[in-house]
């Protein structure tokens, strides 16, 4: 995994009883570091989120984060082991994930196969599970923020990133968010009225990657045009671009959950009971 040396971990503790290592991950926000207990060598994901960047909406949505995050343990959902206050900043001490993000996994690998794709889709739904359980709609489930236990594919899979970026209205998104909307739903990119079908958008679409090795739908690399014409992209799609190569030896059922997941119609697109008991997710493996 690729990493940035802390600037100086042997300044004075900016990070509470926890040694800076080196940085994993930047957001708008916050920055995430690897860093090591002092006493106990335990070694943590430190996620810095800085106060002076949050105005009282999203300071609102870090605390429902914290809250949600507090009282979660379950393995496809990033464990947070504790935060604390110091430097202007909450330190979020979450468990670390030395597989990285998926975005990495699949930039490094290329498209796996159909049995890998559905146990990671497995894992999803396990976590959404969960999510749904708490009425929570994560909005901008992305292979960003999914994190592997290990940069293999029989890794566990951990959503993580429950807070700010999802909770800034899409139209503050490419001022204010570092990140792609590649993922997110049309009635998101529209600032329409969404609910929890919105997730299972970005799920379809993360499927689809997996699959094909790029996402179903794609705008303007330069983000501020990226809006307008992804949406565009994807309300003219009549057919979705499944690498000829690969679709062959897909099977229907995996097509299919696809397929109906990338539904442009939130009522047609399946709910997350559907998905969950889809047939492709309950099937036992078949080597592909
Ligand atoms: P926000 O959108 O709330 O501003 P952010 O983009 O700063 O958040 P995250 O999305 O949580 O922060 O993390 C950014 C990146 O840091 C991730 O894509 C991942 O590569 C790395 N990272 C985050 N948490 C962990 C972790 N627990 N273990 C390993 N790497 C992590």
């Amino acid at each position: 995994m690729e990493t940035e040396t802390a600037p100086d971990n042997t300044e004075p503790v900016k990070g509470g009883d926890y040694v800076l290592e080196s940085k994993l991950g930047e957001g708008s926000f916050s920055t995430v570091w690897k860093a090591e207990h002092r006493l106990s060598g335990q070694v943590v994901a430190l996620k810095q989120v800085y106060l002076s960047r949050l105005n009282r909406h999203l300071r609102s949505c870090l605390d429902c984060e914290l809250n949600f995050l507090s009282s979660v343990n379950h393995p496809n959902i990033v464990r947070l082991f504790e935060f604390f206050q110091a430097e202007g900043s909450i330190f979020l001490v979450l468990e670390f994930c030395a597989g990285g993000n998926l975005a990495s996994f699949i930039r490094l690998h290329g498209r796996v196969q159909e049995q890998i794709a559905r146990g990671f889709m497995q894992q999803l739904g396990a976590a959404l599970e969960v999510l749904n359980s708490h009425h929570i709609i994560h909005r901008d489930l992305k292979p960003e923020n999914i994190l592997l236990s290990v940069p293999k594919d029989d890794a566990v899979l951990k959503i993580s990133d429950f807070g700010l970026s999802r909770s800034v209205h899409p139209s503050d998104y490419v001022e204010t968010v570092c990140g792609t909307p590649l993922y997110m739903a049309p009635e998101v990119l529209q600032f329409q009225r969404y609910d929890e079908k919105v997730d299972m958008w970005s799920v379809g679409a993360i499927l689809f990657e997996l699959l094909n090795g790029y996402p179903p739908f794609r705008g303007r690399t330069n983000v501020q045009f990226c809006f307008p014409q992804l949406l565009q992209n994807i309300k003219t799609c009549k057919c979705l671009p499944f690498s000829q190569l690969y679709l062959p030896s897909l099977h229907p059922d995996c097509v299919d959950i696809c397929s109906r997941l990338l539904s442009l119609n939130p009522a047609d697109r399946l709910s997350f009971n559907e998905f969950y008991w889809h047939i492709f997710l309950r099937r036992k493996g078949v080597a592909t």
